[in-house]
Formats: C-alpha cells, structure tokens, sequence
C-alpha cells in the first residue's frame, strides 16, 4: 500500500509538466474592451480577444469552486450559431410560425428526462399518452424554480387546470383525463375528498353563491424552504407575492418548534425571529432539510387548512446536500389525508357547478445538481459499480414518488452546456391552464421565459445521443471516487500542517468544503465561499468563512493535487489569532 503522500509524488512524477498548463492570464483591461462610435481599430480588436480568450481558457483549467461541468463537446452545434434559433412558446405546439427553432430536438431530451425520472415508463407514441409537461428553459434552473412555485401558486389557489379532472357534479371523472400512475385515480369514492370548497370566488363577484367552505386558508398556498434552500427562492417568493410559514405563522400563533430539543443539534437560535420562528425550515448538520422539524410545521398549518407547498433540493448549493423526499413525504401523507388536504374538490372560479380534484399540496424538487448526477448514481450503487454513500439510505427525489409534482435541473452543471439551461418538468394534469394562446406563437404561452435558445438543446440531444446510461454510471462512479481522493488529500494536509481546515463532507455530496484560504487562491480556482455559523465542541457557534470545491466530470487528479500544493504553501491560510 502506498501513503497517499507516495502516491502524489507518483502522481506529479507521471503527469506531464503539471505546472505549464497552469499560467493565469489576468481579465482584459478595461481600456482594451471599451467600445466607441467608429468601432476599434483592428489591433485592439484582437488584443481584447486574445485577453478575453486567454483569461477564460487559463482559469478553465483550474475551475473547482462551482458546479458547472467545464467537459463537454458543442462540436456538433456550432455550425447553428450562424442560425438565429428560438424555441418560443411551447415545445408541444405543432403549429408555430416560426420555423427556425430546435423544439423536435427539445421533445427528444424531455422525452428521455422524463424516462429517467419515470413520470413516463416508455416513450409515449402519442401526445394523448404524455404524462408530463416541460420544456429547455432560456434561464438555469432558477427558470424552473420560479415556474413550479408560480404553478404550484395556482393550482393550489384552485385557478382552472389545462387537463382537469373534471367533475360536474355527480357525473364519473372523464377516463380520457385519468393517468393510472397518479394517486388521484386511486380516490374515485371520494371519500377521502375535503368538503366541496369554492375555489377563489372572491376573485370573482359573479361567483358568490358557490358553495363554500368557511375557510379562507383554504386557498393559500404557504412556503416551506429549507435553511439551505437556493438563495433564488427568496427573489422569487418575492416576485410571486408568496408567503412562507414564517411570513403566516408568526406573530399569528405560536410556532410548533418549542423546545431545543424539537431542533436539530446544529442549529443556531440566532436564526429565529423575534416571535420564536425559523425563518426557514432548519437543515441537519449535513445540509438537509430536517424532517422532524418539516413535519411539525407542515402539520401545523395543514390543520388550519392552508396547503403546503414544499421545496426539496437535490444537491443543495455550497454543501451539496440530498433531501429525502421519500423519507419525508411517507410522514406528511397521513397528515394530508388526515386534514382531507390529500386531495380535495375545487370549483371552478368560471362555472359554479364544474369542479376538479386535485391535490392540497405541492412537493418540488430543485434538483439542479442533483437531478442529474443521483440518477446515475443511483444505477452505479445498484450495479454494485460503487458503494453506497448514503448512510440513511438512497435519496430517490423523481416521479417515482406519486406526491413528486416538479423537478428543475440545470443542464450545464453536471452534464455540462455552454449556455445557461435546464430541465423542467411536471405531470401533466397539474399544469395550470396558460394564460394565453397567441397566434404569433402558434400554440400555448406556458413557458415563463419568451424567447428560449435553441442551442443548448442542441448540445443536449448530441451528449445524450452519443453516450449511453452506463456512460453516465461511470462517469457518477468516477465523481465518488474523486471526492474520496480529494477528501483524503485535504485531509491528510490538515494533519501535515498541524492546522484545522475545518474539512467537511456530506456523504453522497460532490462537494468538499473547507477553511477559506487566502484571497489569491480563492480567485484562481474560482472557489464558491459561504459564511456559517458553527457549533464547536463546547457547544458556542463560531462563524466561520469556508469555501468548497465540487468535483465535476471535468475535475482531475493532477488539478486537486496541484491544488492540494498550493495550499500546503506557508501562507496559504491567513490566519489572524
Ligand atoms: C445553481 C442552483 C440553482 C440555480 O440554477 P441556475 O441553473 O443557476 O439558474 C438552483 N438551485 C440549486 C440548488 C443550485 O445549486
């Protein structure tokens, strides 16, 4: 057995010339760049470009602070960056105007997401045989974050659906509109059905004589984010007008979350309010959201008849922690069913008489890291191509969970894209109808962006195309493997050095994170940092400044070890005492 020590000097003795390729070329300078009203003369021209590529080109290289996969090939869709492309609209309209768009190339990469993600076994050979709806977003994830809480918004609002399950009462749910992978089609008794509730009619005078149900809860969607939520929830709880537990809950009755003990043993009190409510769900230790403390407020508000709506991320952002949506749904189902928020009756705001079932809640999953690389990752841990990293069993975040309403997936962080993009995706029946219908698009307005690239969709279907599910096993194995080495690697630094680098992992992550070294090292492997509040071992919270790196399909050995070196510099650690 060779040391690890040993097998770094191994290591840089066979790589070739480890330190040539890593020559940091600085930004272009500003005069370079500035533009004027008679264009730039040539020469200048192309010093700013060969800066601007130079720059980019050398820190590409030693990028490990973000999730962005750096390894991908647009070889294929380059010659269509000569062609305007715009995926406007809905890519399931047959009839847009527009010719010049990638959308049968998009319905080929949803189709095969929501294979992966099993909201549909098969292909489907027919439109009416779709069980999902999607589409490439122009944004990242954030795109489909901000589209599942808007739909969800919605739905939960009781605002009309796209393929209702309709009810005019007393007539049989039309068959034609039952997905038998749903649950709701278990409940034809309706027995388990909430009282009939009017949806909304308050938006609506003409509506007043609906039948309702004395609560206005009823139709107020309330927020549950985790602690380690994507920062972008927030400008989108904004943006929607939505409103979290802590927003409904405090001042107004007090908060489930009594005593120390009903929180996790990390968390700091600094985070709750003046009225003793978290601003967001508290996370364990590891990053994930905490299920006790989940299941105490969602019960709490359920029983006042608001419906949940809960964000579960796959892959959280700086410790790339995994949610398990399984484990917590199996606990808030009963609640549902208990407070007949499972599933409900809700009329239609247009016709008094026509009503819908549908669900009182909403599971997303932000799974912009996650959606991606867990899949295949959970493949390669079936197929014994890997252990198991997860100590609390697999996270299975996707459709396969009936209660699973939405999932966002960013293209270009674990696959890899040049541009921005993601998947979105739902079931079909709980798609709120679209606003609009216009000719000019040639089909549904349902996509929250307008223009949508067309490209990334290209760089999609040639990946997907040319590699195969167990490509994408190995290539999850390999990102295990490699945070083991790193992990070892920083570990075994910590010790030489005689110095806490406070180096932490959370089993399953991609992600190592860690002491922030000095400012320099931090720009020049574009690492991600983030201050956290700590609980030490005698128990005070000491805040702390970390960074991380992520270990991407594009990450090597030589980079983590070249790294690795850098920080055993004397120096590398400010460390003011
Ligand atoms: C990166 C990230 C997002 C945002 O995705 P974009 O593709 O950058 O818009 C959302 N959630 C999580 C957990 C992320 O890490």
């Amino acid at each position: 057995m060779h040391t690890a020590r040993q097998r770094i000097t191994n290591l840089i003795k066979n790589s070739h010339k480890v330190s040539d390729k890593y020559l940091w070329y600085p930004v272009p300078r500003k005069e370079d760049a500035t533009l004027s009203e008679n264009g730039l003369p040539l020469e200048q021209r192309k010093t700013a470009w060969n800066q601007l590529h130079n720059h980019l080109f050398s820190y590409q290289n030693t990028f490990l602070g973000f999730q962005i996969n750096q390894s991908f090939d647009s070889e294929k869709a380059k010659p269509f960056l000569n062609i305007a492309l715009n995926n406007d609209g809905d890519p399931f309209s047959p009839s847009s105007q527009d010719a010049m768009n990638t959308k049968v190339m998009e319905c080929a990469v949803l189709d095969y997401f929501a294979k992966l993600w099993r909201v549909q076994q098969s292909f489907h050979s027919n439109e009416a045989e779709r069980a999902y709806w999607g589409y490439v977003t122009a944004m990242g994830s954030s795109e489909g974050n901000i589209l599942a809480l808007f739909n969800a918004r919605d739905y939960l609002a009781g605002m009309p659906l796209l393929h209702p399950m309709l009810n005019l009462d007393g007539s049989k749910v039309p068959d034609r509109d039952v997905d038998p992978n749903q649950p709701i089609t278990e409940m034809h008794g309706h027995s388990m059905l909430n009282e009939y509730v009017a949806s909304h009619d308050h938006r609506n005078e003409k509506l007043t004589h609906t039948p309702r149900k004395d609560n206005p809860n009823n139709f107020t969607p309330v927020v549950f984010l985790a602690e380690d939520c994507y920062h972008g929830f927030e400008k989108a709880l904004r943006v929607l007008q939505m409103k979290t537990f802590c927003d409904i809950g405090s001042g107004n009755f007090s908060c489930p979350l009594k005593y120390p003990d009903d929180y996790p043993s990390s968390f700091s009190d600094e985070f709750l309010d003046q009225n003793g409510w978290p601003h967001a769900v508290p996370v364990e230790a590891d990053g994930s959201i905490s299920i006790p403390c989940l299941v105490k407020l969602v019960t709490a508000f359920v029983s006042r008849g608001f419906p949940p709506l809960v964000v579960f991320t796959s892959g959280t952002t700086f410790k790339g922690a995994n949610d398990n949506p399984q484990a917590a749904i199996n606990q808030l189902v009963p609640i549902l069913k208990q407070h007949g928020m499972y599933e409900r009756r809700v009329y239609s705001p247009e016709h008094p008489t026509k009503s819908d079932i549908r669900n009182g809640f909403w599971f997303h999953i932000d799974g912009a890291l996650g959606g991606a690389q867990l899949r295949f990752l959970e493949m390669a841990i079936d197929e014994g191509l890997v252990d198991n990293v997860f100590p609390n069993g697999f996270p299975v975040f996707d459709f396969r969970i009936p209660e699973v309403k939405s999932i966002a997936m960013s293209l270009h962080k674990w696959f890899g894209c040049p541009v921005p993009s993601a998947v979105f995706m739902m079931r079909n029946n709980d798609q709120v109808r679209p606003l609009d219908q216009p000719l000019l698009i040639g089909g549904l307005d349902s996509s929250l962006s307008g223009s949508r690239g067309g490209h990334s969709v290209l760089v999609m279907w040639d990946l997907l195309s040319k590699k195969s599910y167990d490509d994408f096993k190995e290539i999850a194995a390999d990102g295990v493997q490699m945070v083991a080495f790193s992990l070892e690697m920083l570990q075994e630094l910590q010790e030489e050095l005689s110095l806490d680098l406070w180096v932490s992992h959370t089993p399953g992550s991609l992600f190592i994170y860690f002491r922030k070294p000095r400012e320099d090292i931090v720009r020049r492997y574009s690492l991600g940092s983030k201050p956290m509040k700590v609980k030490t071992v005698d128990g005070t919270f000491e805040e702390r400044i970390y960074c991380h790196i992520c270990l991407m399909p594009h990450v090597t050995k030589n980079l983590v070890l070249k790294f690795v070196e850098e920080l055993r510099e004397p120096g590398a650690f400010a460390i003011d005492n």
